[in-house]
């Protein structure tokens, strides 16, 4: 594990200062390394070590600081930081370091970590349940189990916990594991393991019987040789097809890429096991934090009343709204819902909105994890006073009565799509609706993208 310098863990406290709260209570000796959100709604890393004694106290928190400063800028994983919680839990041990039979060495730890596990020199095993009873009992939260193990050998291992040496590698090595305890992900690498039972159930490795169809099939460029010879490779990535050699194995077993963080320490995630990362985080994390105003509040029915979801910082977001199952053509955290510009009656009428991560490191989900949708009700009281003494049209929305111009179906971006579906009278007013972008950008409110980035409002998901 490198620790950190003086200067690195200065910025890092001071970023760190700015973005965390407090431990959850019971958490006993705890640091909070990074938070997004409240748990529950995040990934949550929670980390442990083996092998610290009390007097090390300082050189675990260090140590688990330098992963959690990996988790928010290493490649893939730094995409997903505005979902990560890190959190640290000291566990002190009788003893300093870790159990190797190549050495002879034999310490009193917390969770009996030792090397050569299996009878492989470099694979670390450690007390599952020992590791998984005590962040249970003080961070039953918890998503993600880690644990450092304080003995500078180059080791690690994958599983239900990730575990990681204080090698100068390790946050290199911990990337590599959570690809295994996260995400399912095989070893790309052919280094012997005896006894490994054979299969390619693992999202990112395939045997020969099963090359068609490839599971990664919508990564690969038609026209790729499948098997693919490594001399087609022109970039350590590309391009995706099926290359001889992975889980231990020289033979008939394909990885996807001609490398990847889970065949070569140090390098990226290849495509396919990036979109496994990118699942894995999402099944964990919430999309919609929060939901305003409140299921059932009144609004005037007249003047634009601001519905809002809370989410997390993410940078492909994109958000659907519908009022009474009519898509508007808005694309915003904030809703500014006018009832006379949509000529909503009084009473409760329903809105929704769906937000979606566009990101391009997936482009299979099939299970919809990309996506949240929150549905709640608001209700038009015309006896409540107009919102900012806007008039019978909303400030720059179409007049209710007004029939849709031809090219309703192009937005401000000219991005031409369909019709929203509703009734004409439904979509001219949503069209009014669009108008009013202009005066909730002034206010700040609203998180919009480039218009360059900016798809076509779509029907249905
Ligand atoms: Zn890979």
């Amino acid at each position: 594990m490198r620790r950190l310098g003086a200067a690195a863990a200065a910025v890092l406290a001071a970023w760190a200062g700015a973005a965390r709260a407090e431990c959850p209570p019971g958490a006993g000796d705890c640091q909070a390394l990074l938070e997004t959100g409240a748990p529950g709604g995040r990934v949550d890393f929670v980390i442990v070590g083996d092998g610290y004694t009390a007097a090390e106290r300082d050189a675990f928190y260090a140590d688990a600081a330098a992963v959690a400063e990996s988790l928010r800028t290493a490649s893939t994983y730094a995409s997903y930081a505005p979902v990560f919680n890190v959190w640290a839990l000291f566990v002190p041990s009788p003893e300093s370091g870790a159990d190797d039979p190549m050495t002879g060495a034999d310490v009193d730890t917390a969770f009996d970590a030792t090397f050569g596990y299996q009878g492989i020199d470099y694979l670390i095993g450690i007390s599952t349940g020992g590791v998984l009873g005590e962040i249970n009992d003080r961070f039953p939260e918890f998503d993600v189990p880690m644990c450092l193990v304080n003995a500078p050998k180059y080791g690690g291992s994958g599983g239900t916990i990730a575990v990681v040496s204080s090698h100068p590698d390790a946050v290199r090595i911990m990337e590599h594991e959570l690809g295994h305890s996260f995400a399912g992900l095989a070893d790309e690498y052919e280094v012997p393991y005896p006894g490994y039972p054979p299969g390619d159930s693992e999202p990112n490795v395939a045997a020969l019987e099963n090359l068609d169809p490839l599971k990664w099939s919508p990564w690969v460029t038609p026209g790729t040789p499948i098997p693919t010879p490594i001399a087609s490779a022109t970039s350590l990535y590309e391009p995706i097809g099926a290359y001889e050699g992975a889980r231990y194995l020289t033979e008939d077993i394909f990885r996807p890429a001609p490398n990847c963080r889970m065949r070569e320490l140090g390098r990226e995630f290849c495509p396919v096991c990036a979109e496994a990362m990118v699942l894995g985080f999402a099944e964990l994390r919430a999309l919609i934090d929060e939901t305003s105003p409140p299921d059932g509040t009144a609004i005037p029915a007249v003047g634009p009343s601001p519905l809002s979801v809370t989410v997390p910082e993410l940078a492909d977001l994109d958000f659907v709204w519908s009022v009474d199952g009519v898509i508007t053509s808005w694309d915003g955290s904030v809703l500014p819902l006018d009832p006379a510009v949509l000529q909503l009656a009084d009473g409760p009428h329903t809105v929704s909105v769906t937000v979606r991560d566009e990101t391009a490191l997936v482009r299979s989900d099939p299970e919809g994890l990309l996506e949240e949708t929150a549905t709640w009700t608001v209700v038009v009281d015309s006896s409540l006073p107009p919102v900012g003494g806007a008039g019978g049209g909303g400030e720059g929305g179409a007049p209710p009565d007004e029939d849709p111009p031809a090219e309703d179906d192009a937005d401000e971006d000219g991005c031409s799509c369909g019709s929203a579906g509703g009734p004409a009278s439904s979509t001219g007013a949503l069209a009014g609706l669009v108008a009013l972008v202009g005066l909730f950008n002034a206010r700040g409110r609203l998180r919009r993208r480039s218009a360059g980035s900016r798809s076509c409002p779509r029907r249905s998901r």
